[in-house]
C-alpha cells in the first residue's frame, strides 16, 4: 500500500457559545482536515486543530507543514508510521497539530488495511468509553449552575476551569460543590496561578473533595510544578508542561506530576501519545487524554487510545459539543452522556465530505 495523494482543507466552525480559559477566549474553531489517498483504494482521514496560544500553531501553520510533509509522505507505506515520524520530526521541530494530522490519518489507513476499527487496531477490547465535561470560567454561580445542568444531563465527572482570580477559584468549587454534591471534580488552572497561589487555593479545595489539579503554574516552570506537588495533598496534572515524551520523563524524573494530561494535537498523535503514556506506566504515573477544540475526527482518535491503554485513567474528551455544525463529517462514534461509543467499522469510521 502507497499513499498516492495528500489532501490537505481548513474548516472554520463557529461555536455554540463562547468558551474562557485563563489563557483566553475561544468564539470559533478552525481545523484542518486531511485526506490520504492510497494505491489500494483505501483513504485515510487526520486531523490537526492547532491553538495559538496552547501549541503555537494556526491553521495555515498546519496546512503549511503538510505541504512540507507531502513531499515524503508520497509514495510510502503509511503503516511505516515511526519512520514517518522521524521524518517528520527532522523537517520541523514542535508543529503537534500538523504531525497528528499526518499520525490520525496513517493510523487509520492501518486500521482499515487491518480490517479492524482503530480501538481494537490500538488494542482496546471495547470501544465504549467515558468522558468528563468541562465547565469554563465564567461568574461562580453561573458556573455552579452550569455543573448541575451538567450533571443532570448523566456526566460523572466534571472539569472545572480557574486560574483568572485565586479567591473566585476558591469560591466557584465551593458553590460548585453545593450545586453538585456527587459529582467528581477535577479543576484545570491553565498555567494561572504562582506556587503560593496553587499552595493556598489547593489547601481549601481538599475541603470540596477535588480529585486533581491540572497545570498550576507556568508552562515552563517545572521546579514551581514539583513543589506544588511535594506539598499539596492533591494530585498535580501536567498539560501545558507536557507536550513530548521527553517532557514526560523529565517531570516523571524531577517528580513534578502525578499525571500526564496528553493530547494528540501536543504531542504529534498516537504514535508519541502511546510512548508518553508507557513513559507514565513505567515511572508509576498516570494519564489523561485530554483535547483542544478538535472535531469528533480526532476526538475519535483520542477516544480509541483511551480504550487500548488501562493507565489512562480519565477521558477529557468534550469538544466536539462545541461545535456548531457537523455537517462536514459524520460517523466516529455515537454519544450518549457520558459515554461515547466508538464505530465498529474499519478505522476510525469517519465521513468527511472534502
Ligand atoms: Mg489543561
Amino acid at each position: 500500500m502507497k499513499i498516492t495523494a495528500v489532501t490537505a482543507k481548513k474548516i472554520s466552525v463557529p461555536l455554540k457559545k463562547p468558551f474562557t480559559i485563563s489563557l483566553g477566549t475561544i468564539t470559533s474553531s478552525e481545523t484542518v482536515f486531511l485526506k490520504l489517498d492510497t494505491d489500494s483504494g483505501i483513504t485515510g482521514y487526520g486531523e490537526g486543530c492547532g491553538i495559538g496560544f496552547v501549541t503555537g500553531e494556526t491553521s495555515d501553520t498546519v496546512l503549511g507543514a503538510i505541504k512540507l510533509f507531502e513531499t515524503f509522505l508520497l509514495g510510502r507505506d503509511p503503516r511505516a508510521i515511526e519512520h514517518i515520524h522521524c521524518d517528520m520530526d527532522k523537517t520541523l521541530v514542535g508543529n503537534g497539530s500538523a504531525k497528528a494530522a499526518v499520525d490520525i490519518a496513517l493510523h487509520d489507513l492501518s486500521a482499515k488495511a487491518a480490517g479492524l476499527p482503530l480501538y481494537a487496531y490500538l488494542g482496546g477490547e471495547s470501544g465504549r468509553i467515558e468522558t468528563d465535561m468541562t465547565v469554563g470560567i465564567n461568574a461562580p454561580e453561573v458556573m455552579a449552575s452550569e455543573a448541575a445542568r451538567r450533571v443532570s444531563e448523566g456526566y460523572r465527572e466534571i472539569k472545572i476551569k480557574a486560574g483568572s482570580d485565586p479567591d473566585k477559584d476558591i469560591l466557584a468549587i465551593s458553590l460548585i460543590r453545593g450545586a453538585a454534591p456527587h459529582v467528581h471534580l477535577k479543576v484545570d488552572a491553565n498555567q494561572g496561578w504562582t506556587v503560593s497561589d496553587a499552595l493556598r487555593v489547593m489547601r481549601e479545595y481538599e475541603k470540596y473533595g477535588v480529585e486533581a489539579v491540572e497545570q498550576p503554574v507556568p508552562s515552563w516552570d517545572i521546579a514551581g510544578l514539583a513543589e506544588v506537588r511535594s506539598r499539596s495533598n492533591i494530585p498535580v496534572m501536567a498539560d501545558e508542561s507536557c507536550f513530548l515524551p521527553h517532557d514526560a520523563l523529565c517531570l516523571a524524573r524531577l517528580r513534578a506530576a502525578d499525571i500526564f494530561n496528553i493530547k494528540l494535537m501536543k504531542c504529534g498523535g498516537l504514535y508519541r501519545a502511546n510512548q508518553i503514556c508507557t513513559i507514565a506506566e513505567a515511572a508509576g504515573l498516570r494519564c489523561m487524554l485530554g483535547c483542544m477544540m478538535e472535531s469528533r475526527l480526532a476526538i475519535a482518535a483520542a477516544a480509541a487510545f483511551v480504550a487500548a491503554r488501562p493507565n489512562v485513567i480519565y477521558a477529557d474528551l468534550d469538544s466536539f459539543h462545541e461545535f456548531d455544525d457537523t455537517s462536514v463529517i459524520s460517523g466516529a462514534f455515537e454519544y450518549e452522556a457520558p459515554f461515547l461509543t466508538l464505530s465498529e467499522t474499519p478505522g476510525l469510521g469517519v465521513e468527511v465530505d472534502m
